[in-house]
């Protein structure tokens, strides 16, 4: 037996490029040259997945033998006591990213290969279209698909839209206010205008983003119906996931929900009693390619595909992750896609390029994207307090973002 390459060294890179603080994971071997990159992005507690990865992880892992990933990614999760959970599922997703990457690299093949091959050349995407007014949202729609999307999520005036009128208590604390029976109107009249537009051949995507009363999120799935929305995304907040029952009795509006889950009894009754028509996952916050291997595989089962996580809060190096899952499990739906800055693609050299609504991978091994560190040193992560998390009802009741 040859000796086994081991863990020499793990390093977290945290670097800011854009709007979003990132967190990188490289995974160094024993093998000269030979290195692995991960997405570890929670980038609203970017430093405290820093630290569970730095004080807890390396210490437990430096030495392991590299190839195996399964080992790793089980005794890491359990390791603890205490599972599950988005610092420690992030955490242990870079680390279980770069593995695969490293793996990848080692057989000379795409992780996409590694997990039993290509079943597409391109992975679907869709983009955002928000705007501040129904036409403005209609004519950034049309410019995606003079560009070649066949894909929209459409939204107006951010999550939860803006109150033509909100009229606040005395005193009332500052924070992202919205009134959810105004969204509720004011969505239907924007999706309604924007189809009437763009025509019934584009596919239409919304995201109420949790921002409704679960009858309320029924009223308007079933309002929506008529639309023929590709999907309506998080109508429900995870804490809520048993009123999808009602809303599939209800209304052939498909669904999809997931980017807040990450533990197995969130996703698993969902998918058995066919409640959702997408998965879609925040890949590191449900601890990497490992677990959403098995996740694509246990849906697929139940006819429930994928649409992971993909706005500009996953990095690079996640958007390289989701592509190698989209292009080989058969179950795959769509994937959601930002609009990478010219900086990214500096600092991630081998980032996807979409063309033509397609988002093609460089079929170099592993994950195929790397990191100038030189360039993420540059750009350190800002501290901030987030804003529009503070989301609250007129009355000033937080609420969730
Ligand atoms: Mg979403």
């Amino acid at each position: 037996m040859p000796k086994p390459i081991t863990i020499e060294d793990i390093k977290v890179i945290l670097t800011q490029p854009g709007k979003s603080r990132l967190c990188i994971v490289k995974v160094i071997t024993s093998e000269p040259g030979l290195y692995g990159l991960g997405c570890a992005t929670f980038t609203q507690r970017i430093f405290a997945v820093a630290a569970a990865i730095e004080r807890h992880l390396k210490p437990f892992l430096l030495g392991r033998d590299v190839e195996r990933i399964e080992e790793i990614w089980r005794m890491s999760m359990v390791h603890g006591y205490w599972r599950n959970g988005p610092v420690l599922n992030n955490a242990i997703s870079g680390v279980d990213q770069a593995l695969w990457d490293i793996k990848g690299k080692r057989a000379g093949m795409p992780v996409c290969v590694l997990l039993g091959g290509k079943l597409r050349e391109g992975a679907n995407v869709y983009v955002h279209a928000d705007g501040g007014s129904k036409e403005e949202v209609a004519d950034k729609a049309l410019a995606y698909m003079e560009q070649g999307f066949r894909y929209i999520r459409v939204q107006l005036g951010g999550y939860g839209g803006q109150a033509s009128q909100l009229i606040k208590p005395r005193n009332a604390p500052p924070g992202a206010y919205y009134d959810p029976r105004d969204y509720c109107r004011n969505m239907l009249e924007m999706i309604a205008h924007v189809r009437d537009q763009v025509g019934e051949e584009v596919e239409l995507l919304h995201d109420i983003h949790e921002r409704l009363a679960p009858i309320h999120a029924l009223e308007f799935a079933k309002d929506v119906e008529g639309f023929k929305l590709f999907f309506l995304e998080d109508a429900l907040a995870p804490e809520d996931i048993h009123w999808f029952r009602h809303i599939r009795g209800q209304c052939a509006t498909p669904l999809a929900m997931g980017e807040l889950f990450n533990n197995p009894h969130e996703w698993q009754l969902l998918i058995q009693e066919r409640l959702i028509d997408f998965i879609r996952m925040h890949i590191s916050q449900m601890g990497g390619i490992t677990p959403a291997r098995n996740v694509a595989i246990f849906a697929d089962m139940y006819g429930v595909r994928t649409a992971w996580h993909g706005p500009g809060d996953t990095s690079p190096v996640g958007h390289a992750a989701n592509l190698q899952l989209d292009l080989w499990h058969p179950n795959f739906g769509i994937q959601e896609w930002y609009q990478p800055s010219s900086l990214d693609y500096e600092m991630f050299p081998g980032l996807p390029v979409v063309e033509d609504g397609y988002l093609y991978p460089n079929d170099e091994p592993g994950l195929g994207i790397d990191l100038d560190e030189r360039l993420a040193a540059k750009y350190p992560c800002q501290d901030i307090v987030e804003e529009w998390t503070q989301a609250r009802l007129p009355d000033g009741t937080p609420v969730r973002p």
